[in-house]
Formats: C-alpha cells, structure tokens, sequence
C-alpha cells in the first residue's frame, strides 16, 4: 500500500499518527478506512449507532486489540479517553434514499454531529477531516467542478437536507479553524462504489448490480444521459488519508475524473456481469444533478494522489463481492 501515515508538507517532522477516530465508521467507506489505518500499523476507534451500517463491516476487525468499536450517536458528545492524534468524520447518512427517508438525522449529523466531533479534535489537539461531498455543488454550472466553485443548491428541495447539512459542516470546520485553531481538513468526495454497498442502498451502482444479478430490470432515471464519475472505494480512502497526513487545509476533491451516463453504466454492469437483463426507464429524482466530474488538480498537486483503479476493473471486483454475498444468503435462507 503506498499511503503513508508519517505527516507530510510543513509537518513533516511531526510523529506519525498512532490513534485515529473514525465516525462512520461501520459504513461502507468508513470500514474500509479502519482497514487501511490498522492495516498502516495505527490503532482505530471506531464510532458509529449503525443508522445506515452495520458491525457486519467490521466484524474480521473484532478479535484486533488495536480496534475498539464504540456504540455512539455522534449527535451527542464523543467521550473517549486518552490520546487521539487525528478525527476522521464521516458519520451521516450518504444515500439519496437513506438522506430522504432520514432527513432531520441527517441535518443533526451534519450539524450537531460535526460541532461534535470537532470539539473532540479541539480537545485532543488533533488533526480533523471532514468528509464533504460533491453534492455541496448541487447541480453544479461549472464543469468540472473546481474547489473554487461555490455551488448550485436548492435549499429547500428534497436533497437539501444532505447538501445543506455538509455546506453547514464545512462552515462549522473553517469556523474551528478559525476561532480555535483547530488543524482541520474538508475533502469533497465524489460518488464512491466498491464491496460493502449495501445491496438495497438504493444507488446506482448497488441498485444495478443486485438487479443485473436477479435478472431484473435496470431501472435508469429519465433517459439516462445524466453523468457521475466513479471512483472506487480504495483510491477514496487513500485519498482521504493523504489529506489527513498533509497539513493543507482544504477544500480538496477526491474522486475519478472518468465520466459515464448513467446509461452507460447499466450496459457497462449488464456487460460485467453477462445479464440479458432489460433496461427500465423510470422517473427522475427531483433536483438530480445533471452532470458531474471532478477536478482534482489540487489532490494531485498537494498530495501526489490521483485514482489508480480503472473504473471497470473496479465494477468487476464490486460484482464478485455482490455474487459472493448474494450466495451466503442464498445458502443461509435454504
Ligand atoms: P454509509 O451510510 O455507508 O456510512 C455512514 C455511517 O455513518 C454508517 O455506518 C452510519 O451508521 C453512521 N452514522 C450515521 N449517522 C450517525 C450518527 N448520528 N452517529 C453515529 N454514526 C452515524 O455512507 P458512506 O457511503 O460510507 O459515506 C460515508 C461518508 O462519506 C458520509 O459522510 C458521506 O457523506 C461521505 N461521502 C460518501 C460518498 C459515497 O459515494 N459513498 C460520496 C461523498 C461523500
Ligand atoms: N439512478 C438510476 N437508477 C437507480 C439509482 C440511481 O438511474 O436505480 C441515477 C440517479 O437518478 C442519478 C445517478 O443514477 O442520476 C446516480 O445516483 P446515485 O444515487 O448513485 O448517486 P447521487 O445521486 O448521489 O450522485
């Protein structure tokens, strides 16, 4: 693995990180990120109340003395005793479906669960990320999006609850920032995909894969030509990882560049997984970005990271994860 979590940048000459919190941890990109920390030899505190995880994610984790696992709403304050050398929020739900169906805990995640989580850092003089998203750009009118560009979101549509929540999260980072000096970071991340996707998460790339699998329909909302940019989960938490052992404060995009309509990547996942499965027409989402792709000139310049993993080679490893598990249910239920 080539992240290191000696600091770089102006902090070179600082102790590695040797206890790390992650809120959200129990999620999809949250557990891969307790894997990659405690695979890099650092302990892990993981802290989620499995809103939209499950102790699933982390179970191969259990039996390891450098992981804990706490049972916490972040809403609340983070008690945890002794040293904690970085912060790595990412609890909240993260998507479309889970956000509309849990629109005031995900307001109170981005607000209150960041306020504590922050103050968390403050405490341990740690340094803290924060796990933003592209949606803070709504359905952007620039394009790429550039770190520089301010956004286009509805504040009072249905995905404003998620947006707002993060525009709000990082306003309250650069405010700690600012009034207490805490060492933070924002990354933006782009849509993410790989093995812990839940199946029913309601997702482009779960949604498709389960239905490819089954032989059902592909449903793809309005015709399809709307885009996303997908990175796999790997390349993301080594990205957000190398923020975290920088000292730039951010905002930074992290995601793949390489650009699909959403059509595309239902033939793209029929192709992969051989379904003669149909495509299914079905309605837009209100307020559904039209088009979305990173620029990730600062990631790349400030970190040396840029996706390695070719988005297809990466469908195809979330599709043999999607089979496997499809299977162990299959065995369990006969
Ligand atoms: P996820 O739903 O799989 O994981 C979120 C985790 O946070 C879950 O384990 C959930 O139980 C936990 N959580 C939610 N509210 C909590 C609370 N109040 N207290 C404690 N734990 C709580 O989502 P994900 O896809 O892994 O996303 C993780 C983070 O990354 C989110 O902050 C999300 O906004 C951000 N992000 C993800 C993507 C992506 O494509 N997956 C893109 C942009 C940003
Ligand atoms: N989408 C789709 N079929 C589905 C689920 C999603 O066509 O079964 C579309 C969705 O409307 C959006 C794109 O795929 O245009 C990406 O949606 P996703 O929920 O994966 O991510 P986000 O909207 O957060 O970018």
């Amino acid at each position: 693995m080539s992240t290191s979590l000696r600091r770089h940048g102006p902090d070179s000459n600082r102790a590695p990180f040797r206890r790390v919190v992650v809120t959200g941890g129990c999620g999809f990109v949250g557990s891969h990120l307790c894997d990659l920390l405690l695979d890099s030899g650092v302990d892990v505190v993981c802290v989620d109340n499995f809103l939209t995880g499950t102790e699933d994610n982390v179970v191969h984790r259990q039996l390891d003395d450098r992981f804990e696992l706490m049972v916490h709403d972040v809403t609340d304050a983070i008690p945890i005793p002794g040293e904690v050398d970085l912060v790595l929020h990412l609890a909240s739900p993260a998507s479309p479906q889970d956000y509309l169906r849990l629109p005031v805990q995900t307001l109170r995640a981005g607000s209150l669960g960041t306020f504590s989580a922050l103050e968390l850092a403050r405490e341990k003089k740690a340094r803290f990320v924060l796990a933003s998203t592209s949606e803070v750009y709504g359905d952007p009118l620039e394009h790429p999006q550039r770190e520089s560009y301010w956004g286009n979101v509805n504040p009072v549509g249905p995905r404003s609850v998620y947006d707002e929540a993060k525009r709000f999260a990082e306003a309250a980072t650069t405010a700690y920032r600012a009034e207490h000096g805490v060492d933070t970071a924002i990354v933006r991340i782009f849509n993410t995909f790989g093995p812990r996707m839940r199946a029913e998460d309601g997702r482009a790339v779960p949604n498709f894969i389960r239905q490819a699998l089954a032989g059902e329909p592909l449903t793809v909302t309005g015709d399809g030509s709307q885009t996303r940019s997908l990175c796999y989960v790997g390349d993301t938490v080594r990205g957000i990882l190398a923020v975290a052992a920088g000292s730039h404060p951010g905002p930074v995009n992290l995601g793949n560049p390489a650009e699909t309509t959403v059509l595309e990547l239902a033939h793209l996942v029929r192709e992969l997984t051989g379904s003669a499965a149909p495509v299914e027409f079905v309605d837009r989402p209100v307020d559904d970005p039209e088009r979305r792709r990173p620029d990730i000139a600062l990631a790349w310049e400030q970190f040396g990271w840029k996706p390695e993993t070719d988005p297809r080679k990466g469908l195809s490893t979330t599709i043999d994860w999607f089979a496997a598990q499809l299977n162990d249910t299959a065995v369990r239920e006969r």
